[in-house]
């Protein structure tokens, strides 16, 4: 089956096929954090999201290098560093992009996502890499210089507007010269920015100064991916003018860029824009309180939504996505803790769990329908209870296990066996509670609890788990 993905230059569903002559090499970029901040519940669910893609394009045999980039110079920057103080601005700038950059990784960590391949860092490419590039630009006449800035032409650049399906007559209307800005036309947009005083800057043939956001994605993925590249992703909100003006540059110095454009939707909290003036700003670790601590609850409640519909962060969508997950984990638990799994490599798979093996598969070909692909893994449970042959419950359990984990799911799932005589003790549990003697009950989950193991009990019976 082929990967169709939803792809903005062409508003359609189009069938992946990568550049790669062979097939099998895919390269990815997505723009990364402008690291100035901790990183918030919106960083998580792009992160996770490109992460599936990447762990689904690796499932399918392709071999993938994925990019992203840290944006660390930038005006917000500059303007925490500000509000940190310091007599050294430029200092006070590597401290807040080195500590929130940490900050990040460590939350992706937390997560089990996995981090790119390259992270090339915006300051650490300006010199030759973007200075370059500007004057590629420049010779092709693509770019003008303008009072130490170097400006980007839009008018010159054919098909501008495209992947955001605007006319230039509807960007004129919005468009405008600030001041100090030296723009030949409201509609072009900076290229280089001419060094205002403290502020960290570079060396160039314009001066010094420092790049403007769009030239560093332009100059980072061609530098990794090479000048035509399979996919570049990013939040639908850098659309334009980000992605927009990132496709002009390339064009503009005659480089074919991306084929695939992938656009996630925005997260909303309680059903508002998250944003820190409305005091609905929710970190990456208060995202994780909120699930217990269990970073595969906040998976299963982004994979709920298809990714390019916004979603809403809610304590209703978490617990429901706590109650999902915990199907599953039990499942799986209960498997392990009933039924000792034969080595049933040979056995026949049962109709019931092919079909949820083929409904996952094509819900995430048709652009990782998620939602669907859940549905599937809940099929999976469903029908592995519903069998009472012990090596189809484990092979439901096993192909649960299995898909989830092309999801980033269960990566720290262990399998806990039980002795004879903990299955005994389970036993005259059981009957303690049906005689409702429940202080033998308890005692005996008691026990459990004092060798590291919690007992619950579940609609389809005990089940005993590895205390976290
Ligand atoms: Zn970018």
């Amino acid at each position: 089956m082929t990967l169709r993905l939803h792809n903005t230059l062409t508003r359609r569903l189009d069938e992946f096929r990568p550049l790669d002559p062979g097939g099998k090499r895919v390269g990815i970029y997505v723009c990364g954090p402008t690291v100035y901040d901790v990183p918030h519940i919106g960083h998580a669910r792009s992160a996770y999201i490109f992460d599936v893609l990447r762990r689904y394009l690796a499932f399918k045999g392709f071999t993938v290098t994925f990019v992203r980039n840290v944006t660390d110079v930038d005006d917000k920057i500059i303007d925490k560093a500000r509000q940190e103080g310091g007599t050294d601005l430029k200092a006070a700038c590597r401290a807040v992009t080195e500590r929130s950059l940490k900050a990040y990784h460590e939350a992706l960590d937390r997560l089990g996502i996995q981090q790119p391949d390259v992270e090339p860092k915006a300051t650490e490419r300006v010199v030759p890499d973007m200075t370059d590039f500007i004057s590629k630009l420049l010779m092709q006449g693509a770019a003008y210089e303008a009072g130490g800035d170097v400006y980007f032409a839009v008018r010159k650049s054919e098909g501008y507007g495209r992947l955001s399906n605007r006319t230039l007559d509807d960007l004129q209307a919005g468009a405008r010269v600030e001041p100090g800005e030296h723009k030949q036309d409201p509609l072009d947009f900076a290229l280089w920015k001419a060094a205002k005083p403290e502020e960290p800057s570079w060396k160039s043939p314009w001066g010094l100064g420092r790049p403007g956001w769009h030239i560093e994605c332009t100059v980072m993925s061609t530098k990794e991916l090479g000048d035509a590249f399979d996919i570049h992703g990013g939040g639908v909100d850098l659309v334009f003018p980000h992605h927009e003006n990132e496709i002009a540059q390339a064009r503009g110095a005659g480089k074919p860029f991306a084929t695939y454009w992938v656009h996630n939707g925005l997260l909303t909290v309680n059903g508002e824009k998250m944003s820190k003036s409305l005091g609905n700003f929710v970190t990456v670790e208060e995202a994780l309180a909120a699930c217990g601590g269990e970073p595969d609850v906040l998976k299963v409640f982004f994979l709920g939504t298809h990714y390019r519909s916004p979603i809403d962060y809610s304590a209703t969508n978490l617990q429901a996505a706590s109650g999902r997950y915990r199907r599953m984990v039990h499942f799986f638990h209960r498997v392990m803790n009933t039924e000792l799994p034969t080595e049933s490599g040979e056995a026949v798979t049962p109709a019931d769990i092919l079909d949820q093996q083929d409904r996952f598969l094509s819900a995430m070909d048709d652009d990782l329908n998620t939602p669907k692909a859940l549905a599937a893994l809940d099929g999976l449970v469903t029908a592995g209870y519903a069998s009472s042959d012990s090596v189809h419950r484990f092979i439901a359990s096993r192909s649960m296990r299995t898909l989830g984990e092309t999801l980033g799911l269960f990566t720290g799932l262990k399998g806990w066996r039980l002795s004879p005589e903990q299955q005994q003790l389970l036993r005259k549990r059981e009957e303690a509670r049906q005689r409702r003697n429940f202080a033998e009950a308890d005692k005996i989950r008691t026990d459990f609890a004092a060798q590291g193991l919690l007992i619950e009990d579940t609609p389809e019976g005990w089940v005993v788990l590895p205390k976290r």
